[in-house]
């Protein structure tokens, strides 16, 4: 039998940002990009072990041609001082930005009444204007390299709303709505904005969910892993197909949410 052909390493000498990549979601979407070849900047908040065992995770395998390097940064990526910073040490190593995965994102849950100012200002600051502040010092570069692709993680609860998360689907529903202002202001220079829409994905985020109470609504009946959203935005970050693609939403729910 014919050995199956290695996945082409399509992003050589390319660079991705991957917000929030220390666990869960991001992680796997790091993992992916590195497996097209491409070199990583592995951003966290707090949790510096986490994220340093991420890039010696990619650091073991690598090596070749078809795997790429990766660097862990911390950064807040809700402070605009703390993202310019980012940005700067990304292009002191590497001198050029060509993906950026606004994947960082926290939960802070309670029903209207019982949501505090600062539960709704946290997820606000970082889910909503996270994104904008990361695409906009981003975007600069990729104005200048004309080319770039650009991935939002959003959330079906930004699509159908969620019972206890008013600040996280406004949130959400506003990064929707950003990235298809950014798609048609960036398209003529060859940038794509696309969003991503996870159902519920067994990472940290969820592991305080009891799937029984959950896996009846989806279709599909289990929790989604990191690796299947990692799938889709590998594809909107690597393929050729994805050039022409841009300003949309894609969901990997299970089935949950079909317009
Ligand atoms: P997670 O396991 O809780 O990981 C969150 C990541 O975000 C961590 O790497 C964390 O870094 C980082 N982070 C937190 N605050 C940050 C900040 N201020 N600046 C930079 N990074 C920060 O979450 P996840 O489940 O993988 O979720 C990833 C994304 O997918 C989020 O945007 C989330 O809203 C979205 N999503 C998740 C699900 C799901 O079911 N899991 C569903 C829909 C959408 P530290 O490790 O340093 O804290």
């Amino acid at each position: 039998m014919e050995p199956v052909p290695q996945t082409q390493a399509r992003l050589n000498g390319q660079v991705a940002i991957v917000t929030g990549a220390s666990r869960g979601i991001g992680r796997a979407i790091a993992l992916a990009l590195v497996a097209e070849g491409a070199n990583v900047v592995i951003n966290y908040a707090s949790s510096s072990a986490a994220a340093e065992d991420v890039v010696n995770e990619i650091m073991a395998g690598g090596g070749g041609d078809t795997v790429g390097e990766a660097l862990a940064i911390q950064a807040d990526v809700s402070k605009a001082e703390q993202v310019d910073a980012l940005v700067n040490k990304v292009m002191e190593k590497w001198h050029r930005i060509d993906i950026l995965v606004n994947n960082a994102g926290i939960t802070r849950d309670a029903l209207l009444l019982r949501m505090k100012q600062e539960d709704w200002e946290a997820v606000i600051d970082l889910n909503l204007t996270g994104v904008f502040l990361c695409t906009k010092a981003v975007s600069k570069i990729m104005l200048k390299q004309r080319s770039g692709r650009i991935i939002n993680i959003t959330s079906v609860a930004g699509l159908m709303g969620n019972p206890g998360q008013a600040n996280y689907s406004a949130a959400k529903a506003g990064v929707i709505g950003f990235t298809k202002t950014v798609a048609k202001e960036l398209a003529s220079r060859g940038i794509t904005v696309n969003a991503v829409a996870p159902g519920f994905i067994a990472t940290d985020m969820t592991s305080n969910i009891k799937a029984d109470d959950i896996v009846s609504y989806i279709p599909l009946g289990r929790f989604g892993q990191p690796e299947e959203v990692a799938g889709m935005v590998r594809f909107l970050a690597a393929d050729s197909a994805a050039a022409y693609i841009t300003g949309q939403v894609f969901n990997v729910d299970g089935g949950m949410v079909m317009a």
